[in-house]
């Protein structure tokens, strides 16, 4: 039996589009069945029935793949016989390029120091850097049709050059276009002299103007035109870069051509033809060619499409990796018992809700799988992940491990500790807290009882992730509010003790493909209910209104309640911050909150000074806060029913939605009052989606419609990595993200093959690009 035996059922299973249905019984059956007859490789054999062997649970799109690369596998043509080196003929490796710039033809040490203010360091730094802008320059107009005041780009002939000399030196070339004749002028720049001459032909851009009788163009843009020699600063799209000072436009334009045509055309591409052909990307070197140089803005953009597509699939495939190799480590394996379980509940003041129960099941799960757990708790503002991370804690520190949880601000780090505390007494589990406020002797204690092991269980912030710090077996990490601290903390904290399991938590309410890019390398747990009996939060739009939200709050307290109030400053430095912040209390006091006993909230007290504030607003002792966003994360304080937030609509929604979440979150009712002096109708629209619902999946929903993803994603509370590319802002960018995500899981879990060299290159590139592939630390 021979191959084209096989093809027929797989062509027609493309056919009938990818529903295992070309064979009766199924192609996967038919194929596995057959393949022990047909004459072929061995080698090929077992890959064509690896690959199968899953087919039947797939999703069409990734049978795509499959089928995709059988076929390739039984071409007799195939270029997948791995003994055979490549044929295509390579000069440079990416890799090759992490060289100093300085070994670039043409870039001298001078002009690499200029370049290391752009951070463009290496020869790949340089072919990366890409364009912040281009100019159309490749339509020329005639003399004899322009008009004054326009942009044009002339071909001229030089016939005449004058200087004069006044307060400037002013150097006048009358040039002709054989339609007519101009004069361009140019001030204060003699070595032009010897770069303009009579009879050469030159291109001129800028702006050109009628006067005193003749037309004139005041300092162009110039390029000689040489002949045989094609253009690089005019007569094409030209590309603009960001500069530096004493770095010009033509110089970088002219050493990046230079760049180009020595590297280019011999690079090395790592990405797999078929995947090229399938989403129909360029070339490596077409990409970079034409995001520097575009043959035209189809083009261009096909470019980005390359470039963005690389980005996102090194990343997918580094956290693709990483999960791998998580997977593939031992861990700490713990078979928790119904009776822990058990104990945990007692600990607590309420029921779990189904979705916590099953979180904890999922917990459960991967402390029995002898694998480190991986792990991200994704539930909404006020859903009760804490509880779960506590559970965590509570089976790691009663197995004789410890338990670490790192929260971003010291108020969260302060508040989890103290509920902590209180919950583990009874069952003899030693919580500490750690923030940088710790100092001296106390610090030293610390450090001495972790090391020993006296603590089982540590609540921090950063000051968690210091050198100092050393457990003697820490078993369980916990990572609050994750998508404030990056991919780089979550791996540092992990160092710290053998392959721990780790919990990450999240509120953020990203769509479900981004979720997919942050958290590549995670297993999800989604906590979608609420605890029982809480009330949706009423939410209300003040328009230049600040009397009516206030008359609520004292309302408000009249009934016992407590508020916050949020400033939202945008002030240069914390200093500045603080003093608003204390003025407008001022003025609260004096104006809306007679009497009222106000507490001041802000990043720049101690953490011992902002302690004492929430303990005196949890004590009574103060009813309101004001306060910058530093309570905008993770606040718990049940009987604050109001949230007044000032100046509303300089916040996205995701933040508000955060900020809304510091009330309500008892069986009280709340408020949140949105106050805004700006009279804008988008913005008020804006605000009012926050009115119309509770759900943060859909508040992040609306604002992705508004403002897309690239807002939502913010820039500092997302956690990924910088990208020199990148923005996710095009709706492109999310279908690219998706296929690069598939492509990278399909590549690692050997769904498809891709030739030797191609995936030699491509973990070499990363390597060089992120330092070590198993460290995913430079990533972020
Ligand atoms: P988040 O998910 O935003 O971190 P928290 O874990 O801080 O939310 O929980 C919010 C509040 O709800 C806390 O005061 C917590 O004690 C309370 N809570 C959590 N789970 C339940 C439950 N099952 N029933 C009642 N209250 C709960
Ligand atoms: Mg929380």
């Amino acid at each position: 039996m021979n191959i084209p035996f096989l093809e027929k059922p797989l062509r027609l299973e493309i056919k009938r589009g990818f529903k295992n249905d070309a064979v009766i019984g199924g192609l996967h059956s038919f194929i596995l069945n057959k393949i022990e007859e047909i004459e072929i490789d061995p080698a090929k054999r077992e890959k064509i029935k690896e690959f199968f062997k899953n087919y039947e649970n797939l999703e069409p799109e990734r049978r795509k793949h499959i089928i995709d690369s059988v076929i390739e596998l039984l071409n007799p043509r195939s270029e997948h016989d791995y003994s055979e080196p490549g044929t295509k003929l390579s000069l440079f490796s990416l890799s090759d390029l992490f060289i100093p710039v300085q070994y670039v033809k043409g870039i001298g040490p001078k002009l690499a120091a200029l370049l290391a203010k752009l951070n463009v360091f290496s020869a790949y730094d340089l072919l990366y850097y890409f364009p912040r802008d281009y100019i159309d320059l490749r339509n020329l107009t005639k003399l004899a049709s322009v008009g004054s005041g326009e942009q044009v780009t002339i071909k001229v002939k030089i016939l005449n050059l004058s200087e004069r000399k006044a307060r400037l030196k002013i150097l006048t070339v009358l040039c002709t276009d054989g339609t007519g004749y101009v004069k361009a002028i140019w001030f204060n720049q003699p070595y032009l002299k010897n770069v303009l001459k009579e009879g050469e032909v030159v291109i001129l851009h800028g702006k050109i103007q009628f006067s005193y009788g003749s037309w004139e163009m005041p300092s162009p843009e110039y390029e000689v035109l040489q002949e045989g020699k094609e253009t690089i600063h005019s007569m094409r799209i030209i590309p603009i870069y960001s500069l530096t000072q004493k770095l010009s436009q033509k110089i970088l334009r002219s050493r990046l051509k230079r760049a180009l045509d020595i590297y280019d055309s011999g690079l090395i591409d790592y990405l797999d033809e078929r995947v090229m052909n399938r989403i129909s990307l360029l070339s490596l070197n077409e990409a970079l060619l034409n995001i520097h140089f575009p043959e035209g803005f189809a083009l261009l953009e096909k470019a980005k499409d390359r470039l963005i597509f690389d980005e996102l699939f090194e990343l997918q495939f580094l956290l693709g990796q990483r999960k791998l190799e998580i997977k593939k480590s031992e861990g700490i394996k713990i078979d928790i018992s119904q009776k822990e379980i058990n104990q945990f509940k007692s600990l607590l003041p309420f029921d779990l809700t189904e979705d916590q129960v099953n979180a904890i099941l999922d917990v459960k799960e991967d402390f029995a799988s002898g694998k480190p757990m991986n792990r991200l708790l994704h539930g909404d503002v006020g859903s009760g992940k804490t509880v779960i991370a506590l559970f965590a804690a509570f089976v790691a520190c009663k197995n004789g491990y410890q338990a670490a949880m790192m929260s971003p601000t010291e108020i969260l780090a302060q508040q989890t500790y103290r509920v902590a505390e209180k919950l583990f007494k009874k069952a003899k589990i030693n919580v500490a807290l750690i923030t940088s406020g710790l100092k001296g002797k106390k610090r030293k204690e610390f450090l001495i009882d972790l090391k020993e092991g006296k603590i089982n269980f540590v609540v921090g912030t950063h000051a968690l992730i210091e050198n100092e710090i050393e457990f003697k077996g820490l078993g369980m990490v916990i990572v609050d509010e994750q998508h404030r601290f990056g991919v780089i903390q979550r791996s540092n904290l992990k160092e710290k003790g053998k392959i721990p399991h780790t919990l990450v938590m999240s509120a953020t309410p990203i769509p479900r493909t981004l979720a997919l890019t942050l958290y590549g390398d995670l297993d999800i747990t989604e906590i979608r209910q609420m605890p029982k009996g809480r009330k949706p939060v009423v939410t209300k739009v003040f328009v230049e209104d600040d009397r009516d939200p206030y008359k609520l709050l004292i309302e408000e307290l009249k009934n016992k309640h407590k508020g916050y109030v949020v400033c939202t400053l945008i002030e240069e430095s914390e200093e500045l911050e603080l003093q608003s912040v204390q003025k407008r209390a001022l003025e609260l006091q004096e104006t809306y909150l007679k009497g009222v006993k106000i507490g001041i909230l802000h990043g720049s007290l101690t953490s011992d000074e902002k302690k004492e504030v929430m303990d005196k607003f949890r004590a009574g002792k103060f009813d309101v806060i004001v306060s910058t966003t530093v309570v905008e994360v993770g606040v718990d304080v049940k009987d604050a029913t109001v949230m007044i937030i000032e100046d509303a609509d300089r916040f996205g929604l995701a933040t508000l939605h955060q900020l809304r979440g510091r009330v309500g979150r008892a069986d009280i009712q709340s408020y949140c009052l949105l106050i805004t002096r700006n009279p804008n109708e988008d913005a008020i629209s804006r605000l009012r989606i926050l009115e119309k619902t509770n759900n943060g999946f859909e508040v992040s929903e609306e604002d992705l419609k508004l403002r897309g993803p690239g807002e939502i994603l913010g820039t500092k509370q997302h956690g990924l990595p910088e990208f020199k590319i990148t923005t996710l802002l095009r709706k492109k960018d999310l279908e690219l993200l998706e296929l690069a995500r598939r492509e990278a899981i399909d590549l690692i879990q050997g769904n498809v093959v891709w030739k030797k060299e191609n995936v030699n290159e491509l973990i070499k590139i990363l390597d060089k690009k992120f330092l070590g592939k198993s460290s995913l630390i430079e990533v972020a």
